[in-house]
């Protein structure tokens, strides 16, 4: 399997050099030249297989040789190390929990796995130079690629995250590790962090001696992954009999969720209809309605993870139907929830069914609920993309104290370490170290 560059102005690439550069050098989002599709025989004894045999199925054609049959397969058993279940809301609607992973996010999956295969590539390459992975986080990116790059040898991680702007949750998950892992806490907002880590990243004073990378969902390795969560769902919808119209909302912020779980469509998943559920920040939402692709300044929500304007990955999702939004819309829809509608959402889930959602998760559930309205017959599925703990500033109001899971109390005792740093000159320096 080869990757090209969405702009079309790089070499082709393998998934190992992917993985590792992240971004083409013509700063393209590298994109696999086909998407392979599975054998029927795949999709109707799918019932019959185990998280690690669907796993090692699906991503085989995209890692292609550059690894070897073991090695994939223990890095995907060693990855999905937990449940991804669906706890039923209604008769119609089920919400596929995808966050009993370490750090209660369902970045923990991609985040993993990308820090796997990059480990094991930098080995095989028996690199000396020590590779630094550097990142920014408005909270929930950050937790999941520190614990899934910690102690990974040859890997430095570095991240930043706006301070007192994630929530208490968040900011231990960062901040307790050690080891391999820096947090920097700057004196800003997440669009200053951000701003920094693309400056450090075309800074030649420090990427001639310094070879840094970066793990958000443009890369490839945390992207496809994320094709799993929807096989799983589907396994368990098909055993239940239900799969015969499956309907799946997604929390978006980046599109690399949706995005991925339109791969698995593609691969020969039947799926009738996929909503990207957004919170103010309406640009996908618009553009569907009138073709127009123009993102506004970003709007902070409580469903904080998916505040952004611009999408990264919606280039992708285009690129899957052809460019053309015609065809895309045929599987796809968009809508947009503000806050006091996500906040109602939470209470209704609550009182009605007894389930407590995180505020992404109550998104994806009123997109999920709009779809219906016109498809009664379907079987929808709503995304909970993060466990409510980790943003319980805005749920504890709703729905009151929450029980604190196993994951989250041992960080309860844990010590914050975090080197507090207010311009980009203190991140240069810190990296230069
Ligand atoms: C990252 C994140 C999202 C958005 O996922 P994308 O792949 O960026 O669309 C949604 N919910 C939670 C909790 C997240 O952390």
């Amino acid at each position: 399997m080869h990757y090209y560059s969405l702009n079309n102005k790089a070499p082709q690439v393998t998934f190992d050099t992917a993985v590792i550069k992240g971004i083409a050098p013509d700063k393209g989002l590298y994109f696999p030249e086909r998407i392979p599709t599975l054998p029927t025989q795949f999709w109707e004894t799918i019932e019959e297989l185990s998280k690690e045999e669907i796993a090692y199925q699906v991503m085989q054609p995209y890692v292609g040789d550059t690894m070897d049959e073991t090695t994939l397969k223990e890095i995907v058993a060693d990855v999905l190390s937990f449940d991804f279940p669906i706890v039923p809301i209604t008769n119609h609607i089920g919400a596929l929990e995808l966050f009993h992973g370490p750090t209660m996010a369902f970045k923990d999956v991609g985040a993993r796995f990308m820090a796997r295969c990059l480990g094991h590539f930098l080995k095989k390459q028996n690199q000396q130079e020590e590779v630094t992975v550097l990142v920014a986080t408005s909270g929930d990116t950050g937790g999941a690629v520190a614990r899934g790059f910690y102690k990974v040898p040859g890997i430095k991680v570095v991240i930043l995250y706006p301070s007192g702007k994630v929530s208490d949750v968040q900011e231990r998950q960062l901040t307790t590790l050690g080891e391999n892992i820096t947090a920097l806490e700057v004196d800003g907002t997440f669009d200053d962090c951000q701003a920094m880590v693309k400056r450090a990243f075309l800074d030649t004073d420090i990427t001639s001696i310094k070879q840094l990378t970066s793990a958000n969902s443009i890369n490839v390795a945390r992207w496809l992954p994320q094709s799993l969560y929807y096989l799983f769902a589907y396994k368990e919808l098909k055993k239940q009999g239900k799969a015969d119209k499956i309907v799946f909302s997604v929390p978006s912020g980046n599109f690399g969720n949706i995005c991925a779980g339109m791969v698995a469509h593609l691969m020969g998943m039947p799926v009738h209809h996929f909503v990207a559920s957004v919170n103010s920040n309406t640009t996908i939402p618009r553009f569907m309605k009138t073709g127009d692709y123009s993102p506004t300044p970003t709007v902070p929500t409580i469903s904080n993870a998916m505040d952004v304007s611009d999408p990264s990955n919606f280039v992708r999702v285009l690129q899957l139907f052809e460019n053309s939004r015609q065809l895309l819309s045929t599987k796809f829809s968009s809508y947009s929830y503000c806050d006091n509608a996500t906040r109602g959402a939470m209470l209704d889930i609550y009182k009605e069914h007894n389930y407590t959602a995180d505020p992404h998760g109550a998104v994806g559930y009123l997109g999920l609920k709009e779809y219906l309205k016109d498809h009664p017959d379907a079987h929808g599925i709503f995304l909970e993309t993060a466990h409510p703990i980790k943003f319980l500033p805005a749920v504890e109001p709703v729905v009151g104290p929450l029980a604190l899971p196993e994951q989250i109390k041992e960080l309860m005792n844990a010590q914050k370490d975090a080197l507090a740093i207010s311009d980009y000159q203190e991140l240069k320096n810190h990296l230069l170290k």
